[in-house]
């Protein structure tokens, strides 16, 4: 561990918090001497505490052990650069615009990248009033269904979440120009050429 940085981390983090040293000690049951001292990089906290730091940080161990955050550039929050993650675990859903470092149950997720879209995947689509509507031929079943379909354009992005047992359909507003994506449990993410 590097002193001089990973002091240099705890004291912007507690700072961040708004914490004093006295009331960093006390939550993870130190001395106020002993926060003082990692922040004048006289010394490293003990590997025992790693957890302790880390959970009222709500930091990776990883970053406080290099005494680094791995920030990323500010997101200009461009819809178009939408990515998708899921959860191999709990199966959550969670997107970013920016390059976040994502994770889920104690896992890093990568981004999902999508294939194109082959014949089975792809929709029937008609304009019902300001509506469409997308029918496939697709199964439904608990082992094999789509579980969401999502629409993207430059500002907005409409997620639509499907079920097994349901029929393979849905409705979408009319939209302009943008991409459909869709979530095959057992293919993954494709994209649909509109
Ligand atoms: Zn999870
Ligand atoms: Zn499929």
């Amino acid at each position: 561990m590097d002193q001089a940085k990973c002091g240099a981390l705890i004291k912007s983090l507690r700072r961040e918090k708004g914490w004093t040293q006295a009331e960093l000690a006390r939550r993870i049951g130190v001395t106020d001497k002993a926060v003082s001292k990692w922040e004048r990089a006289l010394g490293c906290p003990d590997i025992s505490l790693l957890d302790a730091l880390s959970r009222e940080f709500r930091v990776d161990m990883a970053a406080l052990v290099s005494g680094t955050l791995n920030e990323s550039k500010k997101d200009g929050g461009n819809m178009n650069r939408l990515k998708f993650f899921l959860c191999p675990v709990c199966g959550s859903l969670l997107t970013s615009t920016g390059r976040s470092d994502i994770s889920c149950c104690g896992r890093q997720l990568s981004p999902l990248a999508p294939a194109r879209a082959d014949e089975g995947h792809t929709p029937r689509v008609e304009t019902v009033e300001d509506e469409l509507y997308f029918t496939f031929d697709h199964p439904m079943d608990k082992e094999h269904y789509l579980s969401f379909a999502a629409w993207q354009e430059y500002d907005r992005v409409l997620i639509q979440k499907l079920y097994p047992e349901q029929d393979a359909a849905f409705r979408l507003p009319r939209m302009r120009r943008g991409k459909l994506f869709l979530y095959c449990t057992e293919h993954g993410l494709m994209q649909v050429n509109m």
